[in-house]
């Protein structure tokens, strides 16, 4: 392989120029040139293409979002439009792509590769850790240390006026980031997507904590747990019982920023091993990090396997929240 491309797509996620610093750095030390595809899909449908040498990677790797930039694409999920962008990498002389992103830029590309018989492997870049293959995906340790930090701010005003707060952290479809900011900053109760929200329960529970002497706590609702976030289940829990509460919103501030230790030696070696896979004729892979190892699972089982919090964790919350 002489030549390959990479993108970044979908949200952007902390990390993922780290992960372009590594592909094209590794592919350099191979003998492979890269070509970075600017904005998703759809910059790769006009051809926005840029060779990316070793110094053009240079000072990137502590910054937030993507240098390379993302975008969503209409136009990809139609055969036309993919025909359109397998045609410009073709021109380009692409013969294979990392793609950095999260479960729809994998299913894009899967069908790249069932279209066009493209090379593919994906690097997961993305804050909400839903991808099955992984313990970790790249981001989401940088969202859970900024939403813990805006957290332990909010509990300062919490403790000192004696409030309850519902704070919601993304997650429209899974709870990850919610349960870990949840269970670092000694959240009261978490409410995830993945478990029904029992309301009475969480209502009685709050009013409990409150006859046993708690002053303040802390509620944190992934957005997609209950209908209207947070606000939409303390509106429910304030149709059973009589709670003054507080609701922030965190919104995007969780996304972007420079990424953590963590998250750029995940994306470092997530990047690397990409490329090593693609030169050795590897394709429709996601690569991914189990248990501290690198580990490639096939596209197709990343995005549709499900990925289950830990139900211990959760368990763990309970126990320590009394
Ligand atoms: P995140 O979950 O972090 O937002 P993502 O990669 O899941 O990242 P999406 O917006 O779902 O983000 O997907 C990125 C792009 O991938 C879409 O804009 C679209 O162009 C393409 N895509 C998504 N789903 C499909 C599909 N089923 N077939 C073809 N292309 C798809």
């Amino acid at each position: 392989m002489k030549r390959i491309g990479v993108f970044t797509s979908g949200g952007d996620a902390p990390g993922m120029n780290a992960a372009i610093r590594a592909v094209v750095r590794q592919a350099h030390a191979l003998g492979i040139e890269v070509i970075g595809i600017r904005r998703g899909y759809a910059g790769m449908i006009q051809g926005e293409m840029v060779p990316l040498g070793v110094r053009d990677v240079a000072n990137i790797l502590q910054r937030g979002g993507t240098v390379l930039l993302t975008a969503r694409s209409q136009e990809f999920l139609t055969p036309e439009g993919r025909a359109k962008a397998a045609a410009k990498l073709k021109a380009a002389g692409i013969e294979g792509l990392v793609a950095i992103g999260g479960d729809g830029t994998f299913r894009g590309a899967i069908q790249l590769m069932e279209e066009h018989r493209i090379p593919v492997v994906g690097v997961p870049g993305t804050i909400d850790n839903d991808l099955y293959g992984t313990d970790f995906t790249i981001g989401f340790d940088t969202a859970v240390n900024t939403a813990l930090e805006a957290i332990d701010r909010i509990r300062d005003t919490a403790a000192s006026h004696e409030r309850v707060f519902f704070i919601e952290v993304m997650g429209r479809h899974a709870g990850f980031i919610a349960l870990e900011v949840g269970l670092a900053g000694g959240a009261e109760v978490v409410a995830l997507p993945e478990v029904p929200v029992d309301v009475e329960a969480v209502a009685q529970g709050l009013l409990e904590s409150q006859r046993r002497g708690k002053t303040s706590s802390i509620v944190v609702v992934a957005e997609g747990a209950y209908p209207g976030g947070a606000a939409g289940l303390l509106a429910a829990i304030q149709e059973r019982v009589a709670l003054e509460a507080r609701v922030t919103v965190l919104g995007h501030i969780q996304r972007g920023g420079s990424p953590t230790a963590k998250d750029r030696v995940l994306a470092s070696r997530l990047g690397a091993a990409a490329v090593e896979a693609l030169a050795g004729g590897t394709s429709g892979v996601m690569v991914g990090e189990v248990e501290g190892e690198v580990q490639f699972t096939p596209l197709k089982e990343a995005v549709e396997r499900r990925k289950d919090i830990n139900r211990g964790l959760l368990e763990l919350l309970r126990v320590l929240a009394l």
